[in-house]
């Protein structure tokens, strides 16, 4: 039996959007693959999107087709309270954004207030965004609260297209005059981090998979881990060419990979 050139890992560190899925479902040949990945080693999901729980999204996954655990998602607004739970001890927040933001805040300890009295606000993509809300924040920030970044990601791919991402929301604060004192989100370092950490691996050991040569690849591989960049995303070959992100491994699809075929630049 030859050894599967994945084999040299020890864990795996794999995007959502672009990699698994496309327009919320699963990609072709994509739960056969993640089930193959597995008996090389362990997987954890990373992604951007604060707007769920790790409850929340891997239910909506496993709802999708895609079955995964709780334990196996790790989304910015995950990163964001267990980032601040180790810098900060408990704090009390207010969250700018969807019911992800909050829940994970709350199990990791940290209190919801209102805005005057928030010592961080914690900031994601929000599709019920409004000035109101735009005042409150700035009421928060006047007041001293610090401002957290789940993520500034400028777009978020749906079923029918694009809409505005956490970096809409983020840009709006900023242009308040108050810009993120951290962001979180890939391509951070502190992302990256958290889930090798969930692995128990050191970075070296672990692969990171993306569609995102800036974000995904770029990060993984200045947090000293592998990369594979897979083309049925957002970035093609000709961004690597001319940005000189170059990738460990290179695919045109996540089962591809998996089954050790590897395009070359
Ligand atoms: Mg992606």
């Amino acid at each position: 039996m030859t050894l599967h050139p994945l084999q040299r890992y020890r864990g795996f560190v794999l995007d959502i959007d672009g990699v698994l899925v496309r327009g919320g479902k699963p990609l072709p040949g994509v739960p056969e693959a993640l089930a193959d990945l597995r008996t090389l080693g362990p997987v954890v999901l990373l992604t951007n999107n604060s707007t769920r729980s790790r409850q929340g999204m891997a239910a909506r996954l496993t709802a999708r087709g895609l079955a995964v655990r709780p334990t196996e998602v790790i989304p910015s607004s995950f990163i964001a309270a267990r980032y601040l739970q180790q810098e900060y001890g408990p704090v009390r927040f207010w969250p700018l954004g969807e019911e992800g933001i909050a829940e994970e805040m709350v199990l990791a300890g940290h209190t919801p207030v209102e805005p005057t009295h928030a010592q961080w606000i914690v900031v994601g993509m929000d599709r019920a965004l409004s000035y109101a809300k735009l005042d409150q924040a700035l009421q928060a920030l006047l007041a001293g609260a610090r401002f957290l970044a789940t993520n500034r990601d400028p777009t978020y791919p749906t079923e029918t297209g694009l809409v505005p991402g956490g970096g809409a929301v983020v840009g709006a604060i900023e242009g308040m005059g108050y810009p993120p004192e951290v962001v979180v989100g890939k391509p951070s370092p502190i992302a990256f981090r958290v889930a090798v950490d969930a692995l128990g691996i050191p970075p070296g050991e672990a692969l990171m998979i993306g569609d995102r040569l800036e974000t995904d690849i770029a990060g993984g591989a200045g947090a000293g881990m592998g990369t594979a960049f897979v083309l049925s995303g957002t970035s093609t070959v000709e961004e690597a060419e001319r940005t000189g992100i170059r990738p460990t491994w290179i695919a045109q699809d996540f089962p591809a990979l998996v089954r050790g075929e590897f395009l070359s630049l």
